[in-house]
């Protein structure tokens, strides 16, 4: 079966300087990256701030180009940004950001905002746009009544369904969701997350959902490729990672989620900072925070290897001959 949606070596430098004078410091914020997402698949992609997620999240849009690499949709290799092919192609893939008020337009009411895409895109004839809205507001859960509301008279929830309403007009097939909840109410947050879960499966729709919160990736993802620094440390289903994670970077952050029904676990609590992407350690970019770290991992960065549970995994202990150290 072809993926939907296929990343393949990704790779995207930024030129950082270093103040007014100093010399720009090239930072590899997405790092030879690969994963394919099959037709109504959820991948998670999970990893603290500055590991490169939203980079990787508009590079499969177009959005962001790529340096090295490609994105291939349907098989094919996605068009250059700005063409009319690429501008037909990203009606099939959508964007739901973190912020919803940024991404509507404070100036036009919800429903003329839902109308948009219809119009833009042609997608259906003018007499059947009013009817098509009231089908888009009724699938997120938006009264009738809020139609002719602007985004600053709903709440925060209301404003997200509205723009998750507005990625659906265009019948996408795949909706990259870059923190959709992270800056709502918890209270709302699973109602948004169960929302996106039953349009997915009810419109049979791909999903990326990228978030540093792995209570909600949880919730929605068949599969997690969890990121350090601009590089995956570990992919697997969501079922395997939550269950038995094995780099010491995604046991650090699995071990803070809470598991119904079961006594808390030991947390590991992850020592200092992400590192800065401009000064990525030797070897091992997890090394200077990692409790396995070995000499090697000073020198030698791990490869991502596929092991026998189907999962992948870069690390040199938990992933090798010498796993049996870190059980
Ligand atoms: Fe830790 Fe070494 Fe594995 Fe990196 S390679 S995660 S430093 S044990």
């Amino acid at each position: 079966m072809t993926p939907l949606i296929e990343a393949r070596d990704l790779v995207r430098i930024y030129h950082v300087r270093r103040g007014l004078f100093g010399h720009a410091t090239p930072v590899r914020a997405v790092d030879g990256i690969s994963f394919a997402v099959m037709p109504g698949e959820t991948l998670g992609i999970v990893g603290e701030s500055g590991s490169g997620k939203s980079t990787l999240g508009r590079m499969l849009l177009g959005i962001d180009d790529a340096q090295e690499g490609q994105v291939r949709f349907e098989g094919r290799e996605m068009p250059a940004r700005g063409t009319s092919d690429w501008r037909r192609l990203r009606a099939k893939m959508q964007l739901v950001y973190q912020d919803p008020l940024a991404a509507l337009d404070r100036r036009l009411n919800i429903a003329t905002q839902l109308a948009e895409p219809l119009e833009i895109h042609r997608l259906i004839p003018k007499e059947h746009r009013a009817a098509r809205v009231s089908e888009l507001m009724a699938a997120v859960g938006l009264r009738p009544d809020q139609a002719t509301r602007f985004p600053h008279e709903l709440s925060g929830g209301q404003r997200q369904r509205a723009v998750i309403a507005r990625a659906l007009a265009s019948r996408p097939k795949l909706l990259v969701c870059d923190e959709p909840v992270s800056a709502l109410d918890v209270s709302i947050q699973a109602q948004i997350v169960n929302m996106l879960r039953d349009l997915q499966q009810q419109y049979s729709i791909a999903m990326v959902f990228i978030s540093h919160d792995l209570k909600v990736v949880r919730n929605v993802a068949d599969r997690v490729a969890v990121m350090y620094l601009g590089r995956i440390v570990e992919e697997a289903s969501s079922d395997v990672i939550f269950r038995t994670p094995l780099h010491p970077y995604t046991r650090a952050l699995v071990s803070s989620v809470p598991r119904p029904g079961t006594r808390l676990q030991r947390r590991t609590i992850l020592q200092g900072e992400p590192p800065n992407p401009a000064n990525r350690p030797s070897g091992c970019a997890f090394h200077p925070r990692c409790p396995l770290a070995q000499n090697i991992c000073r020198v030698t960065a791990p490869v991502l290897r596929q092991i026998d549970d189907g999962r992948t995994v870069a690390c040199h202990v938990t992933a090798g001959e010498d796993a049996q150290i870190a059980a």
